[in-house]
């Protein structure tokens, strides 16, 4: 048996056993989502910008721990601290933007959603720079 005719046959009877077991398969996913948030984050993020044929070079698991950890829970767009960031691609994937490491920041929730697809000063202003 070759090399990679044993990663077939060990990738099928990996399936088999997920199937055979499925409670005991999504407890195994659940505990290893919560091992490795980060990993999880980027494969959701790799999958989807897959779906959407989003160009760039991809962001891998070292770069968002490198990110999450310079921002220090703080949103760079309003600064608040939150509890949970979320992942904006400042040049919108909607608009052609790359779903590389240069084009994300971590922001809070609300600024998020309100930012959505809109382009960064042109469409939309940091709240932290709003002149009031
Ligand atoms: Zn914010």
């Amino acid at each position: 048996m070759t090399e990679e005719e044993k990663l077939i046959k060990k990738r099928a009877d990996h399936q088999a056993r997920k199937r055979a077991n499925p409670e005991r398969n999504r407890a195994e996913v659940s505990r290893w989502v919560r091992r490795y948030p980060l990993k999880k984050k980027a494969r959701t993020l790799r999958n989807k910008m897959q779906r959407l044929g989003a160009p760039g070079t991809g962001i891998t698991v070292e770069q968002l721990t490198l990110l999450f950890a310079e921002a220090n829970g703080i949103c760079a767009y309003c600064e608040k601290i939150v509890e949970t960031l979320t992942l904006d691609h400042v040049h919108p994937i909607h608009h052609g933007g790359h779903n590389s490491i240069d084009n994300v920041k971590l922001c809070c929730q609300p600024c998020n959603s309100s930012k959505g697809t809109k382009i960064l000063y042109k469409e939309w202003i940091p709240p932290k720079e709003r002149k009031v």
